[in-house]
């Protein structure tokens, strides 16, 4: 029986059947990896401990039977591994192995999962296109030569191409939900501090969130139960009872509230887009939502706050590569500070190093309080428009993404902005550190379209409440490429 496109929930009742071992479940993965491996969604394969650990669980050593255990994932090539290369699909840090583990990799490894390989993506997370990655694009399952999206374009496209039932992801401005709708996938993006970030290699540390991508809402629930929880050794991890995501996640959502946001004029977007919207509003009506208009007045900010604080932040981070501690290090260096310079213009790609410079020229002396400082009260503005919001609402409803996913070198090539207004209607979150989900909601020209829900503070269960009920009442999370050019 075929283990492809299987969600998580089928693989481990196929598992517990023993109707296929978990050494077959992994040696049946890596054969799909290879007979798709145009589709470019891997970095490094991490097949001689993957093989190991299945072999472990076939023989009862592995105490731990979660809903993961035996379970593939993809993980994302900006968390580290220990022992196994990270290189955030950068030339920096292509020869760079960790010695430890993020805390996310090691809670799902810990839960029984076994992880088959780092997945590409943009460069240290930079770009909503994956093609930023020093290891080349990667191909949207459905249409080859077209985006994934990005920066998590790997992840996206392998659970897509039904190679893994799920894999993590990070988004700083859309990264999990954005590729997520490109590819006709689910993608959540947790709560600030509801998912560790050590471990995780730092973008922006204000907005940065891991969040998993699979193939329902059902599932993301099952991988986010295991990645959240407080951790002492990120600062910014939350001290609070996380609640079990399953348990209301087929509460009947009769009479929840969902608003929609008079600032997004949708009559902007494709039509097709738009009847795409319209329909799935339908079928919340039916299932007994009622809509609210609201306002979210300083929303029009939030694409070029976020322009300002995340290249600020991520100059900062950026600065330990250096050619000396992590990564590449130049031959054509003669002193020390030359040794910094070359690495760091050999190392880096063209999307990083602008953001460096548009960082460092946001944060030096005399331009601080006119750009990061200003951005940081905008986004503040932002949070408050939020936080009135969900005193009426229980969920904001928009769409993904303006767009479906675009051909290769078709954006951006010219006017970077071009690329950076895909996160129109993600970023907001990011910015308010609020929980988000996007969920698959039809085709349009034979590409997937993505759904948004977002939620309060915490709020998961609510958003993957809906979410679920939406896709027990509907198919399209259940449609599948036919991957006949690859
Ligand atoms: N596309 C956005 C950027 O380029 C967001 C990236 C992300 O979420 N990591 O910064």
């Amino acid at each position: 029986m075929s283990i492809q496109f299987k969600s998580i929930l089928e693989l481990k009742s196929m598992l517990n059947s023993k109707t296929i071992s978990s050494s077959e479940l992994i040696e049946e993965t890596f054969k799909l990896t290879k007979d798709l491996k145009d589709l470019n969604c891997f970095v490094t394969m991490n097949e001689d401990s993957a093989k190991q650990k299945a072999k472990q669980i076939d023989q009862g050593k592995y105490k731990n039977n979660s809903y993961l255990t035996g379970i593939p994932l993809g993980q994302k090539d900006l968390f580290c591994t220990e022992g196994l290369r990270t290189t955030c699909a950068s030339k920096i840090l292509s020869n760079f192995i960790p010695p430890y583990s993020a805390t996310v990799v090691k809670k799902l490894e810990d839960s029984g999962s076994i992880t088959i390989g780092k997945t590409n993506m943009d460069e240290f997370a930079m770009g909503s296109s994956n093609e930023t990655s020093f290891y080349g694009n990667v191909h949207n399952p459905w249409k080859r030569n077209y985006v994934p999206g990005g920066s998590s374009g790997g992840s996206a496209a392998a659970v897509a191409a039904g190679i893994v039932p799920a894999s993590t992801g990070t988004d700083t401005g859309g990264s999990i939900r954005q590729p997520a709708a490109h590819c006709g996938i689910t993608g959540m993006k947790p709560t600030y501090g509801k998912v560790s970030r050590w471990g995780m290699v730092a973008f922006a540390s204000s907005l940065d969130q891991a969040g998993p991508l699979a193939r329902s809402a059902e599932d993301c629930a099952i991988m986010l139960n295991e990645m959240s929880g407080h951790d002492l050794k990120d600062t910014t991890s939350l001290d609070v009872e996380h609640t079990d995501l399953l348990r209301s996640i087929n509460n009947p959502i009769k009479g929840i509230k969902i608003g929609i946001v008079k600032e997004f004029n949708l009559n902007d977007l494709d039509s097709k887009i738009q009847e795409r919207f319209q329909d799935s509003k339908k079928l919340f009506e039916k299932l007994g939502a009622k809509f609210i208009k609201i306002s979210l007045q300083n929303i029009s900010a939030s694409v070029p706050t976020y322009y300002s604080i995340a290249p600020a932040e991520c100059s900062s981070n950026l600065s330990r590569f250096d050619g000396v501690k992590f990564g590449h290090r130049s031959k054509n260096s003669n002193n020390l500070n030359d040794l910094y310079i070359q690495s760091r213009s050999e190392g880096f790609g063209d999307e990083v190093k602008r953001r460096i410079l548009i960082g460092t020229y946001a944060l030096s002396a005399g331009y601080y309080d006119a750009y990061y400082k200003k951005a940081q009260q905008v986004r503040r503005l932002i949070k408050n428009d939020f936080e009135s919001a969900f005193e009426t609402v229980d969920l904001i409803m928009t769409p993904t993404s303006p767009n479906t996913a675009f051909e290769f070198d078709s954006k951006g090539a010219q006017n970077p902005v071009e690329l950076y207004l895909e996160d129109l209607f993600t970023i907001s979150s990011n910015l308010a550190g609020l929980p988000a989900i996007s969920i698959p909601h039809g085709m349009v020209d034979n590409l997937p379209v993505g759904l948004q829900l977002i939620g309060n503070f915490l709020r998961e269960d609510k958003i993957l409440n809906a979410a679920h009920v939406f896709q027990k009442n509907s198919e399209f999370h259940l449609a599948k490429p036919s991957l006949e050019d690859f």
